[in-house]
């Protein structure tokens, strides 16, 4: 009777085992749909605050950039071209990137993209690699498609909303210089 019962009970548990394992690959699977964006499959905006937090206390580099006159496009191709634009464009930026990268569709046609091992410099570089590639890319049904781009480096401990508005600011005096082209945040 005792060994029958023990039997048992090893049963049940291997069967919770199993159980919470399935809950926890579930768990993860359901995460990742959440934090797509749906259109470019990227990661959204709310992938982007969830890695954020894991980069608290750590210095790191940060691009945002906006498409030109994304306006435009839509009123004079239609919507659904738009959409092939985002698309497109996002395939573009991801070939520039390398593992550890972390690319997010912050808003409609707003991109930001961290990179929690690179220098200013280098990050200023990757900018304007995006920058002509795009440039250069050629998107079939729009003739010219152009970004412009805020760089910043975050210093460990400078908070998010400091930071998301002085790249915000840099990205402002991007456009403001003619568009097409990528501006440093820097400390008046
Ligand atoms: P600027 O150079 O100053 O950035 O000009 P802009 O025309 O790009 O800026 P604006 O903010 O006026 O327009 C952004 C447009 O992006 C308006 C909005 O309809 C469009 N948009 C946002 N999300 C999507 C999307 O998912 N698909 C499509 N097709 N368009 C989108
Ligand atoms: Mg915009
Ligand atoms: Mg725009």
């Amino acid at each position: 009777k005792e060994e029958e019962l023990e039997t048992l009970q090893k049963d049940i548990e291997n069967k919770v085992i199993t159980r919470t394992q399935k809950i926890e690959e579930d768990f993860k699977k359901m995460e990742n749909i959440a934090s797509v964006d749906a259109l470019t499959k990227v990661y959204n905006r709310f992938a982007f605050f969830k890695e954020l937090d894991k980069l608290k206390g750590k210095k790191f580099c940060l691009i945002m950039f906006d498409i030109d006159h994304f306006k435009d496009i839509n009123d004079t191709y239609g919507h659904d071209i738009g959409d092939f634009v985002l698309k497109e464009l996002c395939q573009v930026v991801n070939n520039k990137l390398r593992r550890g990268d972390i690319f997010t569709r912050y808003g409609g046609e707003e991109f930001i993209i961290i990179f929690p091992n690179s220098t200013i410099q280098a990050t200023v570089s990757i900018a304007n690699r995006i920058r002509k590639d795009i440039e250069n890319h050629d998107f079939k049904k729009v003739p010219k498609v152009t970004v412009s781009l805020g760089v910043i480096e975050v210093k460990a401990n400078t908070s998010q909303e400091v930071f998301l508005k002085n790249v915000d600011i840099a990205l402002y005096k991007a456009k403001e210089n003619g568009r097409n082209n990528a501006v440093i945040f820097e400390e008046e």
